[in-house]
């Protein structure tokens, strides 16, 4: 669905981002992975992605820093050639009650899951507007869309990612870019695996279909996104939850 597509992908190295680079590199896509410093599991994300016969490369950034955003896009044009499709994955959480919630950690969070998605998209805006093409997919949350207590930073963060997708949505939409949002439910990840095991199971409660989603659940729907088939599809935020937001 993807074939010589280019697509890049913030927080590739683990989790959700893995399975979406892997979900491209699968459909044929070229895949640019950036991580924030975890080397290691990037290069596997890289490995498990060339087995699909594509160019994968890894690249450390953290999306949160304008300038380092900017080099890190003008690289991945000069290794590749250009960009089809920007998925931007990298996200935080730093859980606490609004009470005992530091500032600097509602600053962290929203420089790096609402600000890191700004940085990304206004670095690849020109490129595509010139291109008349791309996809744009941003990761959201159910937790943007219902509010989570002990979530405000990071709830703060993805709803922000739903005005963001709306706004460039609209902007981009004459231009043939297609700009929309994905919001998971509780996946299994590294930043669900550190949820208590009382937790785990009390979400698993009140999820309509009383399971947590896997990795792959999400990168099904980025793929779809970033393919021909959703080619009239903008401003769209699309939940991947098991019914939990419904
Ligand atoms: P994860 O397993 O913790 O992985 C986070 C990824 O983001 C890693 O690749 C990490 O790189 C990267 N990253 C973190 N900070 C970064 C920065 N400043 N710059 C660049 N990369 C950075 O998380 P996940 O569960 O897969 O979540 C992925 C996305 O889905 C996030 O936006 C998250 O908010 C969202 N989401 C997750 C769930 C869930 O239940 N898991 C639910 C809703 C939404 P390193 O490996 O180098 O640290």
């Amino acid at each position: 669905m993807l074939k010589e597509k280019v697509a890049v992908v913030t927080g590739a190295s683990r989790g959700i981002g893995r399975a979406i680079a892997l979900g491209m590199a699968e459909n044929g896509a070229n895949v640019a992975i950036i991580y924030a410093g975890n080397k290691a599991a990037a290069e596997e994300t890289r490995e498990t992605a060339m087995k699909f016969g594509v160019k994968a490369e890894i690249y450390c950034c953290d999306v949160s820093d304008f300038e380092a955003t900017k080099e890190l896009t003008k690289k991945i044009i000069e290794d590749f050639g250009h960009i089809d499709i920007l998925v931007n994955n990298a996200g935080i959480t730093k859980d606490a009650l609004v009470l005992t919630m530091s500032e600097a950690d509602f600053d962290a969070v929203i420089n790096t899951n609402l600000k890191g998605v700004f940085n990304m998209i206004k670095n690849v805006y020109s490129p595509f507007m010139k291109q008349r093409h791309g996809k744009i997919i941003n990761i959201s949350s159910v937790s943007g869309l219902s509010g989570n207590a002990g979530q405000a930073n990071y709830s703060a963060a993805k709803a922000g990612i739903v005005g963001l997708t709306k706004t460039v949505a609209k902007e981009l939409a004459g231009r043939n870019v297609n700009v929309n949002a994905i919001a998971p439910g509780f996946i299994e990840t590294d930043m669900t695996d550190k949820l208590s095991d009382k937790i785990k199971e009390g979400v698993k409660d009140v999820i309509p279909m009383k399971k947590m989603g896997k990795p792959e659940d999400i990168a099904n729907m980025a793929v779809f996104l970033a393919s021909d088939k959703a080619n009239y599809i903008t401003g769209e935020i699309i939940r991947v939850d098991g019914g939990i937001a419904m």
